[in-house]
């Protein structure tokens, strides 16, 4: 079958870029096979522009902002679905120290465009201990990357555009037109296998997160102090997540699950029931930046999203796409070649 491209793994970064290649009109077909410790499947989707340790912007905060909004709630259109949940995230102040920290930045002009210190309507808030106060950021969301996952899946498969099936790198064929895998022909293979790549520069992280039940609790944002908890409605939250650079795959921990609820017990003295808990490999970059481009004539890689996937990916799929198909030069900062080279 002759096609454009060919994407190897559909978590965030194989969904995002295969949903931006075919709404340009090229002809996709993904291949996924579902692994274990895979990161969008487990992902709390928060969506937050602030490095909270240190009321600091993320890299390019706001233009990832308005174009990962833009992608997403146009992707829930095209899909008839709803996983785009714009939600503040509120920062409750561990120290006061922390309070006039925030204080002061809100007032700096790129960050007073994303801090605020209020109000929020939420009346869960008020159930939180918050003798400093809190500040928040309005511009946040909660990003169902398991529904969107799902969707797009579904529908790709119905289309006959996803295989599922796993790729070794035997299977690839590359010759002087173009790149195979089996009978599937394409000008160009992507690689989107985040954690399990074999990438220059990539360091995996270990995250753990658990599913609770907090009735009474009744919150509406999503609140942070040393964890987050991500409202999923009906009493139930996402807690996360942990950060581990050793044993990345080994799962779901004992010592995870206890950091977990250790630091939730200093937010929420009510009753917490677990439902679940997980663990998944973050794929990030040496450089805390995204790894993109060609690593061979008919061969690219779309990697390194680390711990905020949701917010870079639909920036990265079309920055990518530019490079590979209308010929525009690669963000140094997010060229492969830089750990290549
Ligand atoms: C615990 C945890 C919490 C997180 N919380 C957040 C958060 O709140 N907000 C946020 O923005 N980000 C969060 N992240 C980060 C986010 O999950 C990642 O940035 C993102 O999901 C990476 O997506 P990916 O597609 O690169 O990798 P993956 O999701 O791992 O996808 C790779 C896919 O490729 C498949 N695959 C691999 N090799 C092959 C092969 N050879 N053949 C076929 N298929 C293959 C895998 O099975 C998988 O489906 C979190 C991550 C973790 C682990």
């Amino acid at each position: 079958m002759e096609l454009d491209v060919l994407i190897v793994g559909q978590g965030l970064a194989g969904t995002v870029l295969s949903e931006t290649l075919a709404a340009r009109g090229l002809r996709v077909m993904l291949f996924d096979a579902p692994r274990e410790g895979r990161a969008s499947w487990v992902a709390a989707g928060a969506v937050n522009p602030i490095v909270l340790r240190r009321t600091v912007a993320t890299w390019r905060a706001s233009e990832m902002l308005a174009v990962s909004g833009a992608f997403y709630r146009e992707m829930e259109q095209r899909h008839d679905a709803h996983f785009w949940h714009p939600l503040p995230v509120v920062e409750l102040f561990a120290t006061p120290q922390d309070a006039g920290i925030w204080r002061l930045r809100s007032r700096e002009p790129e960050l007073g465009r994303l801090l605020t210190n209020g109000p929020v309507e939420d009346p869960g808030l008020a159930r939180l201990p918050q003798p400093y106060g809190h500040g928040v950021v309005p511009r946040s969301a909660w990003l169902d990357m398991q529904r969107m996952l799902s969707t797009h899946r579904s529908h790709w498969v119905q289309q006959g555009c996803l295989v599922e099936r796993e790729v070794a790198l035997s299977d690839v064929q590359e010759g002087t037109d173009g790149v195979s895998i089996g009978t599937h022909h394409a000008h160009v293979l992507i690689w989107c296998v985040g954690p399990f790549a074999i990438t220059p520069g990539l360091v995996p992280v270990r995250g753990e997160g658990l599913t609770v039940r907090m009735p009474g609790l009744g919150l509406k944002s999503i609140v942070h102090r040393g964890v987050f908890v991500v409202p999923l409605g009906q009493d139930r939250y996402r807690v996360g997540a942990t950060f581990a650079w050793d044993d990345v795959w080994s799962g779901p921990t004992e010592e995870g699950q206890r950091y977990l609820l250790d630091r939730l017990a200093r937010l929420w003295s009510g009753p917490v029931e677990v439902l679940e808990h997980w663990a998944g490999v973050r794929p990030t970059a040496r450089d805390r930046r995204p790894i993109l481009g060609r690593t061979s004539a008919h061969q690219a890689v779309f990697n390194g999203l680390g711990s905020r996937g949701a917010m870079l990916a639909p920036w990265c799929a079309a920055h990518l796409a530019d490079h590979l198909f209308a010929g525009r030069p690669l963000d140094a900062e997010v060229d492969v070649a830089r750990f290549t080279a």
